[in-house]
């Protein structure tokens, strides 16, 4: 039986069921927290019954699984995350690689190939491969898939070094890749142009905030050459309303591309963007479906409601994340 690795060790990919590919537990950075959180906005134990709380929700509405793409950038910190995992049934998948829209971290900056450590490869490669080998920081927890991004500059020098270092990574471990992307730029077109070039087997890439774009031209391009859509920022109307977004699901699926759409909200238990309650609800007055009970209690019903079948919704939900680890 083909496993995948999870919080709290291996499960059979079988065993999945409803998954989310696309979540957060917490978006913090530890530098945030560090400086600017003690006695104010930041209580480790109260942020942690809440994320259970929010993630039992979640079980309770039938989603058995999330992946979580919280990596070095965005604030990833595992023992917290174990905590959580200890105390509710969803299983939470994380992940490795690098969060930047632009520069590398000055962590990487001197060595690799041709840099001033002069090393015969990235070291980048190592890290990731080391969380998803040996498991991340001494917890025993092991990355099952890589993150990176493309965003609005594009493949600057930053960006592309770290594609390829997942690439290299992917091709070691067989560990499968989410590239956020922007739609602006068509950013996924980026990503697919350095993954073909490194030799990624396409089938095994989530281009994430796909669904940010109604354009079926752009999104069809994507999945014709293997790559699953990430239609997984339900809830952030800013990017796309709800209803473009189902709109165009449904039209991808009468096109035949159900079997290559994942779903999810792109939202958080806790995100320190918003780490105040003023903003917090500043934020939730203007993007009040940014949860994680939207895609079940509200999108579920219109794809229904639309003609797609529960074969189709099974396939997004279940079907194709477990291929995805397979
Ligand atoms: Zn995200």
């Amino acid at each position: 039986m083909p496993t995948v690795q999870t919080v709290r060790g291996p499960i059979d990919t079988a065993d999945m069921g409803p998954t989310l590919m696309h979540e957060h537990v917490f978006v913090l950075s530890t530098e945030h927290v560090q400086n600017y959180g003690e006695g104010d906005w930041w209580d480790e134990d109260e942020r942690v019954a809440d994320a259970v709380t929010k993630l039992d929700e979640l079980k309770a509405l039938g989603i058995d699984t999330i992946l979580d793409p919280t990596v070095w950038g965005l604030g990833r910190y595992i023992p917290r995350v174990q905590r959580v995992a200890e105390q509710t049934d969803i299983n939470i998948i994380v992940a490795t690689g690098l969060y930047t829209y632009d520069e590398i971290p000055h962590q990487y900056e001197h060595r690799g190939p041709g840099l001033l450590l002069d090393l015969p490869r990235d070291p980048m490669i190592d890290d990731f491969t080391h969380d998803i080998r040996d498991g991340i920081a001494g917890t025993g927890v092991k990355a099952a898939f890589l993150k990176c991004v493309v965003e609005a500059k594009g493949l600057t020098p930053g960006v592309e070094r770290n594609l390829r270092a997942c690439a290299a990574t992917h091709r070691e471990t067989g560990a499968p890749i989410t590239v956020h992307t922007s739609v602006g730029n068509q950013a996924g077109k980026l990503a697919l142009q350095v993954f073909r070039d490194e030799g990624v087997d396409l089938t095994k890439v989530v281009i994430g905030h796909a669904g940010d774009s109604n354009d079926l031209d752009y999104l069809s391009e994507l999945a014709d050459a293997g790559c699953l859509l990430g239609m997984d920022r339900f809830g952030l109307d800013i990017y796309n309303p709800t209803a473009d977004r189902v709109g165009t699901i449904v039209e991808l699926a009468q096109r035949g591309y159900a079997d290559r759409m994942v779903l999810a909200h792109d939202a958080s238990c806790f995100i320190d963007y918003f780490p105040d309650p003023a903003a917090r609800s500043a934020f939730q007055q203007v993007q009040p479906n940014w949860n994680f009970t939207h895609i079940s209690t509200d999108v579920l019903p219109m794809l229904r409601e639309r003609g797609m079948t529960e074969e189709q919704l099974r396939q997004m939900l279940v079907d194709t994340p477990r291929r995805y680890f397979e």
